[in-house]
């Protein structure tokens, strides 16, 4: 297949099937390896898991400047229960949408990318690139993770460009996540003689009420806004005929910059009392870069012509492998950018607008010859 179309790359790209779970990343990280090595790329692949596969391909420039950092993800979610118009696995193109599981999320800007650094690659560079594409992104960061473990394997950069949907507005961050469970226990007893025990679900029930208008303490973010909050499980209660010993919901909360996983869990105990257990079990990081930043603003410059008017600082409503690759890059500046559609992310009959992919490519060649100097 000739280097030169990303409609067709991002089709070949969805055809390999790397719904997670399982994942199974491999042969598509592989399929990316062959064609930038074959551009000049070093390669080398890392597995979290058997077939888990992440990859790092880098290009040097012939100066001190660190190269820029591209990053993907090669995994995308399941398909869900309702029936597809378009296969999913095709790369079914119908007027400028190409369908697909992954075309939004994100395999269009793998391609994107791919086709931008193949063609930078036969260009002089003062600078270098990095691309990242990792496994595992959609459960947890999984990939992600397991490069920024291993010392040296990221290699440097002094900025990042991920590629996650954004219909090509660059974004300058997203919240970050802390989850927690909350615990109440009690004292069961047959349900005839409730005043026998002590009722845990009584318990998680206040706790529930406690938390509702819950108070985070901090001004909201100027971009971003404020944290949120929600529940979003409840269980408790083994049998209808006991009263119940035990009791447990489950918090999401979105944070904004400054927040830590350490401050939120004290609030809550502090609001929640010592009746409830508060346990942690998971954190990301906020990603956020100042609008005003020099390389932000000849990023607004590259995109300005492509969106018809001046990008605004803004940010995304979800996460990404910024949280892991930002702070294990030092912290560059980070911009999220591609050629997705956000509003279609995940869902039946994802698509992806061909005239965005193609502009993406261009606008991440241009991007990428601005910083490497070439
Ligand atoms: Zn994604």
């Amino acid at each position: 297949m000739p280097l030169t179309d990303p409609v067709a790359l991002t089709s070949e790209l969805i055809r390999f099937q790397t719904v997670n779970p399982p994942g199974a990343e491999r042969p598509c990280a592989q399929r990316i390896g062959q064609l930038l090595e074959v551009a000049g790329f070093s390669v080398a692949y890392h597995e979290f898991e058997e077939g888990r596969t992440s990859l790092v391909a880098s290009l040097g420039g012939s100066g001190d400047k660190p190269p820029i950092c591209f990053t993907g993800h090669i995994d995308v979610v399941p398909l869900g229960k309702a029936v597809w118009a378009h296969d999913p696995f095709a790369g079914e193109r119908d007027g400028d949408r190409l369908y697909g599981r992954g075309t939004t999320d994100m395999k269009a800007a793998l391609a994107a990318i791919v086709l931008a650094a193949t063609r930078l690659a036969s260009l002089p560079r003062k600078a270098g690139i990095v691309l990242v594409f990792t496994a595992g992104e959609e459960t947890r960061c999984e990939g992600a993770h397991h490069l920024a473990a291993q010392p040296g394997v990221l290699g440097e950069a002094g900025a990042i460009v991920i590629g996650e949907p954004t219909a090509n507005r660059p974004l300058v961050g997203h919240k970050g996540l802390v989850r927690y469970l909350v615990r109440t226990t009690g004292v069961t007893a047959h349900a005839s003689m409730p005043e026998e025990g002590d009722n845990a679900i009584h318990k998680i029930a206040e706790v529930v009420q406690r938390l509702e208008g819950f108070d985070f303490g901090v001004a909201p973010h100027p971009v971003m806004g404020s944290p949120t909050l929600n529940i979003g499980t409840i269980a408790g209660g083994l049998n209808i005929n006991s009263v119940p010993d035990e009791a447990e919901i489950g918090i999401d909360i979105r944070t904004i910059p400054g927040q830590t996983a350490e401050e939120i869990q004290g609030r809550l105990e502090a609001v929640l009392g010592s009746d409830a257990a508060v346990t942690n079990i998971a954190s990301e990081q906020s990603v956020v870069t100042d609008a005003g930043d020099a390389w932000v603003q000849d990023v607004y410059d590259v995109m300005e012509p492509l969106l018809g008017q001046r990008p605004e600082p803004a940010t995304a409503v979800y996460f990404t492998d910024g949280s892991v690759l930002k702070p294990a890059y030092g912290g560059p500046p980070t911009v999220i950018l591609g050629p997705g559609e956000p509003t279609c992310a995940h869902k039946t009959d994802e698509f992806c607008s061909i005239t965005k992919l193609e502009s993406s490519t261009e606008a991440y060649l241009e991007i990428m010859r601005r910083w490497c100097g070439v």
